[in-house]
């Protein structure tokens, strides 16, 4: 059988009759072990004995598939992805009447285990895309291991779940996919950005930031202002900006910014799984 790389497995199993048609279905022992999320091809065996001690023996192979994404479409020219991370939180309801302003779409990627989740489902109804980064947001729980990470990824898509009625496909890595802070476990990211994509997963990465992951920045909304001016593509490539809901500065800078780019040309669309890839290089 072939299935998508996934989450979970479940075996459809192996039924077994004796010479006089007793069921002995309940003495299967099943050898060997399927990894979901692994591409891969794998063996079950199934074996079973009667009660005169005579065996039979079938197996089943399974071959675990990547899931196909959608092919990028390229986005007009001077594109702008606004992107969200950690939120929701204190002055995410003041961003969204921001947007909603200015009929401007953008990302958040969401902290499951952040308060005010409503403000997700408001997001989402009105029009913007929502996509995993965390549930916890603590970098040495979420790269302690594989099945650590998906953990905490399922936990905050049921959270996105929960408040749009949908699940999300696009996530962002706690840190980003170059980040240095899952050093500790030599090769996660590198291991996780190829599962994660293989199970139909597409994270993105920024190929400009706004620089205001501290929150308690001292700069001001001039600073803000001209960072995030100077930081779009010239060239008309996409930009995929990194912000923080967090971050009030850095939000009230787009009160200046979104006009600026909207009569400058520019276009501001939400992320979703035919957006083009901004992919940081691994360190990990
Ligand atoms: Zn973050």
């Amino acid at each position: 059988m072939t299935v998508n790389a996934a989450f979970t497995f479940e075996d459809p199993g192996a039924t077994a009759q004796d010479a006089q048609g007793g069921d002995l279905t309940d003495r299967i022992a099943v050898e060997g072990a399927v990894i979901p999320y692994l591409v891969g091809e794998y063996t079950l065996t199934y074996t079973v004995a009667d009660d005169d001690g005579k065996q039979a023996q079938a197996t089943r192979t399974v071959t675990v598939a990547p899931v196909q994404l959608p092919e990028v479409i390229d986005p007009p020219p001077k594109t702008i992805y606004l992107t969200f991370d950690d939120g929701p939180a204190t002055f995410t309801d003041r961003l969204l009447d921001l947007l909603k302003r200015y009929d401007v779409k953008a990302t958040f990627f969401i902290v499951g285990r952040a308060p005010g989740q409503e403000l997700i489902r408001r997001a989402y109804e009105e029009g913007h895309s929502i996509g995993v980064h965390s549930y916890t947001h603590e970098f040495e729980t979420i790269y302690a291991s594989e099945e650590a990470f998906f953990a905490d990824f399922l936990a905050t898509e049921e959270v996105i779940r929960e408040q749009t009625g949908q699940y999300t496909a696009i996530f962002r890595f706690p840190g980003g996919s170059a980040n240095t802070i899952s050093f500790f476990n030599p090769g996660i990211i590198t291991r996780l950005a190829k599962i994660m994509e293989d199970m139909g997963y597409r994270y993105f990465d920024w190929n400009a930031s706004a620089g205001d992951a501290q929150s308690n920045s001292p700069a001001d909304i001039s600073h803000y202002y001209s960072v995030l001016r100077s930081i779009v593509k010239r060239d008309g490539s996409p930009t995929i900006i990194l912000q923080h809901d967090p971050n009030i500065f850095s939000i009230t800078a787009l009160h200046y910014f979104i006009p600026w780019a909207l009569e400058n040309g520019y276009t501001f669309l939400p992320l979703d799984l035919t957006s083009p890839i901004v992919h940081a290089t691994i360190n990990n």
